[in-house]
């Protein structure tokens, strides 16, 4: 056979070509960003839910405490009137009114606390709900990424492997060729050889081969693509 040369390149390529993919896969391997994605819009749901609970919830503490005070403002302004110490009508008068405007004021914290206690608990459930799915895709995102763990294992496991397997390729090839084919590769996305398909096409980029380079590729000579620039390899059965 005349194709020693080439095909010997031809195994170093598949092998390259196999260590390219695994790169490619590891690099484009996604580490749950997707899932992260859909996790923060879950929390940012929640924390509005939630947000809207404590916002009901600070203002019914603060409105049993105010009336607590007025509770107390109540209280001493009564004793005042009964004290003794108050015995100018006028003045009592006055502090009459006081004890009417604090009832009012009381009423109506009265009002909105009856309200409130009818809003937190349907705002506290709506915040509940809306945690379990934050937690569930949580959970997701770890079972993800073990198995991205496992992926990425199998990868390095696959690299290592087709590394292993170059030195022995290179032997059969002569340096002139591999110089050749490396520089090739370097310049071209990692892929230095193409073959010809039936029609005498470049299986790389679809250009059709000159018939002279095609006859050289199968006499073992080293002839490119002139569009992709790759080497040719031509199998049996072109002519
Ligand atoms: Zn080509």
């Amino acid at each position: 056979m005349a194709t020693l040369q080439l095909r010997a390149l031809w195994k170093l390529h598949l092998v390259d070509a196999a260590i390219l993919d695994i790169r490619n896969k590891a690099a484009s391997l996604d580490p749950g960003r997707r899932i992260q994605t859909e996790i923060d819009r879950l929390q940012a749901d929640y924390e509005e839910k939630h947000a809207e609970e404590r916002k009901l919830t600070a203002e019914l503490g603060d409105l049993e405490l105010l009336n607590k005070s007025i509770e107390e403002k109540i209280k001493k302004t009564n004793n005042e009137i009964y004290g003794g110490k108050v015995v100018n009508p006028r003045e009592v008068e006055d502090l009459q009114k006081t004890i009417e405007s604090l009832k009012k004021k009381r009423q109506a914290n009265d009002d909105r606390i009856l309200e409130l206690w009818e809003l937190v608990p349907p705002a506290k459930a709506l915040a509940e709900e809306a945690l379990k799915p934050v937690e569930a895709k949580k959970q997701e995102l770890g079972e993800f990424q073990k198995s991205v763990l496992q992926i990425r294992a199998k990868l390095e496991q696959d690299f290592k492997a087709r590394n292993a397997e170059r030195p022995a390729l290179l032997e059969g090839i002569n340096v002139t060729l591999l110089t050749r084919y490396e520089s090739i590769r370097q310049k071209h996305g990692g892929i230095g050889m193409t073959t010809i398909d039936k029609r005498g096409n470049c299986t790389m980029c679809g250009t059709l081969i000159p018939q002279k380079h095609v006859v050289s590729a199968l006499e073992d000579k080293a002839v490119t693509c002139e569009s992709c620039h790759r080497i040719l390899y031509a199998t049996e059965g072109l002519i």
